[in-house]
């Protein structure tokens, strides 16, 4: 049986992060980002590294790699704005939201996320071994198929998703499955609570406005840390990842005759946070949680490139999304998703070509607003990206004035295409190159028949055969509000 040790793996980050891109990696990040206002000290003024808190679900400290650089302590404190700041936690507490962009910007591999990889490896290893089959299954989440093939050379934004299905099933994988469907049942549920919230706002009640999205951990963690007022306002809604291992547990369970404890599901994501996130299940909705980083570790291993790999097709009824489910990947893309279905509620039709590229809430900026006609309503939404960018907003003195009914927000800046468990291609990684990823997705989309989440004819069936209706409690948190 393979050993993926922490030393052979730390070795093989060097490797991927130092010669991917065809790009000169001075030795050592100086933390200064472009598109940073305030550009960060090259000497920074705090200690020179995170006190990691070594119970950490989602980061491990490495200290004989630690070269004391104090570039973790810089995208902590000054890029994400956890480390440092003031909240709702007791004064001798590291805060930490788990997004991992400490791992992706740390050049000698000092911190990184905590692998899943040797002990999933294992467990598939002993099924092979028992007389009691578990049946695995991988789910992918939409940004993982236009980065993966960065770590085998490949141009960011290239779309790898059917190599990557392709190589899963080849690792051993019964069941290969599309997180873009449980970005679909994620919209018609937020959409649908978004949807409560108005009629309850046009009767006169909008103290519940806006609505917070809630598919990104770092972001409901950093709200928990720091702007614990706001939680009424942030979604129920699980995130896609833990809906579709909840839908998984349950619904496929029985149709297949298998019990949930015979089933692992192991999601595969750009997300660092989602190590986090898996332990706050309340059913083992996600049994490991693999960065992207990881997986391309273990095909490399594996000599699996997705150059040459034949291309695979995920397995239906919960395997396949909608093009609004591809967007989920990056910033604006959940708000163009649900605002989609949103306008075939209201309208009862779908929403004409323009609305379906809805310019104002593209692009980089750290916070964009725009106010979106539906018939005779109109809706203003904000998108996020970055929680430097969120505090700015919800610290704004305009905030309440500007009367907002749907804000997105994703911890990382270009939304899940910048996540903390994606390839280190670059060190930090360059707003081109979150384009190039984004671009990819939003290609992805434009190639769908369908790109409405609720026309989506295996979600449908979802609903028709099982859910019912929305609101069904395992696709939702407990949380309050
Ligand atoms: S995971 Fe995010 S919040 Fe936690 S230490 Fe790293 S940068 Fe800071
Ligand atoms: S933006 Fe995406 S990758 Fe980053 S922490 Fe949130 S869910 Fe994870």
């Amino acid at each position: 049986m393979k050993r993926f040790s922490r030393r052979k793996i730390l070795k093989a980050t060097v490797v991927s992060a130092g010669t991917l891109g065809g790009i000169n990696l001075p030795k050592r990040a100086k933390s200064q980002f472009s598109w940073m206002k305030q550009p960060v000290p090259n000497t920074p003024s705090g200690p020179r590294r995170l006190p990691f808190d070594t119970n950490n679900p989602a980061i491990i400290y490495h200290p004989m790699n630690c070269e004391r650089c104090g570039d973790c302590v810089s995208i902590c404190r000054d890029v994400q704005t956890v480390f440092d700041h003031t909240g709702n936690f007791p004064a001798n507490e590291v805060p930490c939201i788990h997004c991992g962009q400490c791992t992706a910007n740390c050049w000698s591999n000092a911190v990184t996320e905590r692998f899943e990889l040797q002990p999933l490896y294992s467990a598939l290893m002993e099924n092979k071994q028992s007389s009691r089959k578990k049946k695995f299954v991988a789910l992918v989440a939409p940004s993982v198929r236009v980065t993966l093939g960065e770590m085998f050379k490949m141009p960011p934004g290239t779309n790898v998703e059917k190599q990557t299905v392709s190589a899963l099933r080849k690792l051993g994988f019964d069941y290969v499955f599309d997180v873009t469907f449980s970005a679909d049942l994620t919209v018609l549920e937020e959409a649908a609570e978004l949807e409560a919230r108005l009629n309850k706002k046009h009767s006169g009640d909008g103290s519940q406005m806006p609505l917070f999205t809630s598919c990104c951990p770092a972001w409901v963690k950093f709200a928990q840390l720091f702007y614990p007022k706001l939680l009424p306002h942030i979604s129920s809604c699980k995130s896609p990842i833990m809906m579709h291992g909840a839908v998984i547990k349950t619904w496929f369970a029985s149709q297949n005759g298998l019990k949930p404890e015979d089933i692992v599901t192991v999601a595969i994501t750009p997300c660092t946070a989602k190590k986090y996130e898996r332990t706050l299940g309340t059913m083992n909705e996600i049994d490991f949680a693999l960065t992207t980083r990881e997986l391309g570790w273990w095909m490399m291993e594996f000599n699996l490139d997705p150059k040459t790999l034949e291309e695979g097709e995920f397995d239906s009824t919960l395997g396949n999304g909608s093009g609004a489910g591809d967007i989920f990947g990056n910033t604006g893309g959940v708000t163009e998703a649900v605002l989609r279905q949103v306008y075939f509620d209201l309208e009862g039709k779908e929403a004409p070509k323009d609305f379906l590229a809805l310019s104002p809430i593209r692009g980089m900026d750290g916070v964009r607003q725009a106010e979106v006609k539906i018939g005779n309503k109109s809706l203003r939404v904000a998108v996020v990206h970055g929680t430097a960018s969120a505090r700015r907003l919800l610290d704004s003195p305009n905030f309440s004035s500007m009367n907002l009914d749907f804000v997105e927000v994703m911890a990382c800046r270009g939304g899940c295409v910048g996540g903390g468990g994606l390839p280190k291609t670059q060190i930090p990684i360059s707003d081109e190159l979150k384009a190039q990823r984004i671009q990819g997705l939003y290609a992805s989309d434009q190639k769908h028949q369908i790109r409405r989440s609720g026309a989506n004819p295996e979600i449908q069936k979802l609903y028709e055969l099982f859910l019912k209706k929305t609101g069904n409690e395992i696709l939702h948190t407990q949380r309050k509000g």
